[in-house]
């Protein structure tokens, strides 16, 4: 009977992680269902994405409400704008919708009342491969892929000549770089190659962003604090990609706002503070206890541990 128990039991366990497994599809169909309210318009307006030389677009959110569930909402009425050319910083304690609102501009979800428009029109009118095509994300983690560093770069326009690499390589400030890897352009990186730092990896993002040249740009700064050095040499990358492109900069370290237009402080789904550096710090406000708290520690996320209250 034991010699009979053993391989019952393997059967048995077997079963229960096909049956997880199945769960778990489920749970992804589910996910896939969700998204299906999203949909292309019968008429969708043009964007031009890849235009060479097409203006950089405006954005503006209007008196946005959204939640991923009816029982939470997590923007209650968010409303800025963004002229071409110019530059939004968001900022404001985790979780405070900052990402949200990244997401509602590549229409992964609907707002439950409100408008996000691009280019004056709301962005239910674009299609939506379009309207991915026009914006380029700079994310938190870069996944690279199990290839060269060139083809990783090259990812953003693929079909790009090793000259338009280059030229982006030398803008996100890699270039240098990738010359003192021993096969150059042509050394494998990712899970199976050279592992990146997270600054390196992160200016591959910015180079593969120069080469899509998108009309919108978000900058999804990461959290991790740098040395001086890596900061400085990202922070002129970011002014590389961001120089005269609309840009919405989702931003963990304030040293990279200081020039933005207007920065917004959001805190509880609202707008809490807004205005450029130098007024923010004359209020004296939120922004300035923020701005205060990264200056006595400087290699800290400073904005973490903030509490903002309901305006
Ligand atoms: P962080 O600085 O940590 O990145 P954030 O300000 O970007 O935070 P969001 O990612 O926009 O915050 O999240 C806002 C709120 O929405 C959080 O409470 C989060 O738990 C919730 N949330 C985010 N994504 C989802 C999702 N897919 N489904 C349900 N709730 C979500």
């Amino acid at each position: 009977l034991l010699q009979l128990y053993a391989p019952l039991n393997f059967l048995g366990s077997i079963y229960s992680s096909i049956r997880n497994s199945l769960v778990d599809l489920e749970h992804m169909l589910g996910l896939l269902d969700e998204n299906v309210e999203v949909a292309d318009p019968a008429n969708p307006l043009p964007i031009a994405a890849h235009l060479k030389d097409a203006p950089p677009v405006s954005v503006e959110f209007r008196d946005v409400h959204f939640g991923y569930r009816k029982d939470r909402e997590i923007l209650h009425g968010v409303s800025f704008s963004v002229s071409p050319g110019g530059m939004v910083a968001i900022v404001g304690p985790t979780g405070a919708g900052k990402s949200t609102i990244s997401r509602l501009l590549f229409r992964f979800y609907d707002t439950s009342s409100g408008q996000v428009m691009i280019d004056g029109h709301d962005v239910r009118d674009y299609r939506q491969s379009d309207l991915r095509a026009a914006i380029g994300v700079v994310p938190q983690d870069t996944v690279l892929f199990n290839d060269t560093i060139g083809y990783n770069i090259a990812y953003g326009r693929l079909g790009a000549s090793p000259a338009d690499i280059e030229q982006a390589a030398r803008l996100a400030r890699i270039h240098d770089f990738i010359l003192s890897l021993p096969e150059g352009y042509n050394t494998r990186v990712g899970e199976r190659g050279l592992k990146l730092s997270g600054g390196e990896k992160q200016r591959v993002a910015i180079a593969r962003t120069i080469l899509k040249d998108p009309r919108l740009l978000i900058l999804d700064e990461a959290t991790s604090a740098l040395d001086t050095h890596t900061e400085r040499e990202i922070q002129s990358a970011l002014r590389a990609v961001s120089a005269e492109r609309t840009t919405v900069v989702i931003a963990h370290r304030l040293s990279t706002i200081v020039e933005a237009d207007e920065i917004l402080v959001l805190g509880n789904g609202l707008v809490q503070e807004r205005g450029c550096h130098a007024d923010l710090i004359a209020r004296n406000g939120l922004y300035a206890a923020m701005w205060a708290a990264q200056d006595s520690a400087p290699s800290e996320p400073v904005l973490e541990a903030e509490s903002v209250s309901r305006a």
